[in-house]
């Protein structure tokens, strides 16, 4: 089933098109990777799914939800969109513990002060940081605030969730570790997510379809074996073939 789906989405900056006409159906509970070099256009991708930006041209929607329409001059605020997002600068409140990190965003939802507690320590579990809720931020490492930094979007239950270059911070041993997790967690959540990367390791090995991006197109959309062994064109085997 289609979850969430972007239609001819085109987004310029001055004269420069940083997103050209970009179409992308992903499914409900499907890991699809934006993936390609610097500047290709994966960041403006996500921004304009997130809010963060407005796109010229095109259509965004979640399920029934229209996120934008620019036909129709619609465009539906970020914070209104049913999405959770987490950058590469995982910033956690610096003055609020673990546990107070997670809670904010549920009272700002309004979810009972009751039924918090149980959220919170389910998704603590989930990204297996149950034993650091009531640490600050700077007495953790950096890929364990980057699992608080996820756990504080999945505690509220996002429909979409939008990842840019989460993984990028951590040293390349950390980042190995946190692809198992992350991926495991995402199978066990299900929720449709949206993965941006520069890392073709870490594409291939989380996606269940990987988007190569070029030059603000998307040059291949399939799934990672497919890409790996019958690259679409010329960029993208070199792309991939960069990996080794
Ligand atoms: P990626 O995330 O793939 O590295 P981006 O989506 O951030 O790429 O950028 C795509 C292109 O758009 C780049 O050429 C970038 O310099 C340009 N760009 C992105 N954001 C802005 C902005 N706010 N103002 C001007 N140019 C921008
Ligand atoms: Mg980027």
């Amino acid at each position: 089933m289609p979850d969430l789906v972007i239609e001819n989405l085109t987004k310029a900056f001055n004269l420069l098109k940083a997103i050209d006409d970009v179409s992308l159906t992903v499914a409900d509970g499907e890991f699809v990777t934006l993936l390609g070099p610097s500047g290709c256009g994966k960041s403006t991708t996500l921004g304009a799914i997130a809010g963060l930006d407005r796109a010229d041209i095109g259509r965004i929607r979640l399920g029934n939800q229209v996120f934008f329409d620019g036909a129709e001059s619609r465009f539906m605020p970020p914070e209104k969109r049913d999405i959770g997002l987490v950058f590469q600068s995982y910033a956690l409140w610096p003055h609020m513990t673990v546990r107070k990190n997670l809670e904010y965003p549920l009272k700002l939802r309004k979810v009972p002060a009751k039924e918090r507690d149980s959220r919170i320590d389910e998704v603590l579990d989930l990204v297996e940081m149950a034993p650091y809720a009531d640490r600050y931020p700077f007495a953790l490492s950096g890929g364990q605030q980057q699992r608080v930094a996820l756990a504080r979007t999945l505690v509220y239950r996002p429909r979409l969730l939008l990842l840019d270059e989460p993984l990028s911070n951590l040293d390349a041993k950390l980042r190995e570790r946190a692809r198992i997790w992350l991926r495991n967690i995402q199978s066990r959540v299900n929720v449709t997510t949206v993965y941006v990367t520069h890392d073709q390791i870490e594409a291939l090995a989380l996606s269940d379809r990987i988007a190569v991006m070029s030059k603000g197109k998307i040059v291949q959309l399939a799934p990672p074996r497919v890409v790996y062994d019958n690259p679409a064109t010329e960029f993208v085997a070199d792309f991939i073939g960069s990996a080794n």
